[in-house]
């Protein structure tokens, strides 16, 4: 049985439910319980606060969690991080008010920076050989500047539209998260099995959704030119039309090509282009 912690409530709550789920768990869902028995895996799932988890996961009451990689860092923990899961995206930014001036981190000499992330920050600042106060703020740190508690803050940023709204200007980047599945080492041993069934169904499901599907239908002639605009995961599928001299192409490309590609693909010749999400890519 392993036990899998995931933020109670939150904004990594949905996604997390969402990805157990695409790996084949059945579960209810979470709001108000503390712990659910998956029905169809050998794992229970724990609803813990954001902040707890990283200690749960050193300790053991949890074996693998979900949880962004900026609550791990801050909570200066010993536990494993086995696979990066792609939301979450954030960065533990340095911002400045706007009508201040700011030429580099040793700006900050002196000053009081308000954050929620005290260790990461001070970790930072060490680094630089700056000397800054912190003030440790649980939550809507973006006003401490505003309301005379501190002179710059170190808060996560995301689009940076509550920073722009607090007339603040991001500054410094001092750490990149996103959201990953971590383990604790005893039970990684102990619990051997379980566990990589469900990082191996984990990985399918996380790559599956870096990547689409691409089928069109491409004269013969231009089949050679069609192939070196797609770099799949493999040589793509060529597939006969009863239409003579044509064919159809099937690959696998990513998320991030996909327009650039359709329009190379239109200039050799492609119609019918097709593109879908897949649920799993299992190599
Ligand atoms: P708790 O569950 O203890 O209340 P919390 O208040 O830190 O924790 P959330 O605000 O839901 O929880 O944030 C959870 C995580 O979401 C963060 O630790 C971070 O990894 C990620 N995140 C992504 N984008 C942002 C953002 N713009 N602001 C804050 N967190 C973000
Ligand atoms: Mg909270």
């Amino acid at each position: 049985m392993i036990k899998i912690a995931i933020q109670k409530s939150g904004r990594l709550f949905d996604e997390s439910i969402k990805l157990l789920k695409e790996c084949g768990l059945s579960i209810d869902n979470g709001k108000g319980q503390l712990k659910a028995q998956v029905r169809n895996f050998p794992a229970e799932i724990l609803y813990l606060r954001n902040s707890d988890i990283p200690f749960y996961v050193e300790q053991g009451i949890a074996d693998l969690a979900i949880i962004g990689q900026n609550v791990v860092a801050e909570k200066e923990v010993q536990i494993e991080e086995l696979l990066t899961l792609g939301f979450s995206k954030c960065r533990l930014s340095i911002a400045t008010p706007r009508n201040t001036s700011y030429h580099s981190i040793t700006d900050l000499q002196g000053k009081r920076i308000a954050t929620s992330y005290p260790a990461t920050l001070k970790q930072y600042l060490e680094k630089n050989k700056v000397d800054a106060a912190i003030h440790l703020i649980n939550g809507s740190v973006e006003i401490a500047p505003s309301i005379g508690l501190a002179d710059a803050i170190c808060d996560l940023v995301s689009s940076g539209s509550t920073l722009f709204k607090n007339n603040l200007i991001e500054n410094e980047v001092i750490f990149k998260s996103q959201a990953a599945l971590y383990g604790n080492k005893d039970a990684l041993d102990k619990k051997k099995t379980d566990v990589e069934q469900l990082v191996f169904r984990m990985s399918s499901v996380i790559r599956a959704r870096q990547y689409k599907y691409i089928l069109f239908n491409i004269p013969n002639k231009s089949i050679d030119a069609a192939s070196a605009i797609l770099p799949g995961l493999k040589s793509p599928t060529i597939v006969p039309l009863i239409e003579d001299d044509w064919s159809s192409l099937h690959s696998v490309i990513k998320n991030d090509d996909t327009w650039d590609i359709i329009d190379q693909l239109k200039q050799v010749g492609a119609q019918g282009i097709l593109i879908s999400d897949m649920s799993k890519i299992v190599v």
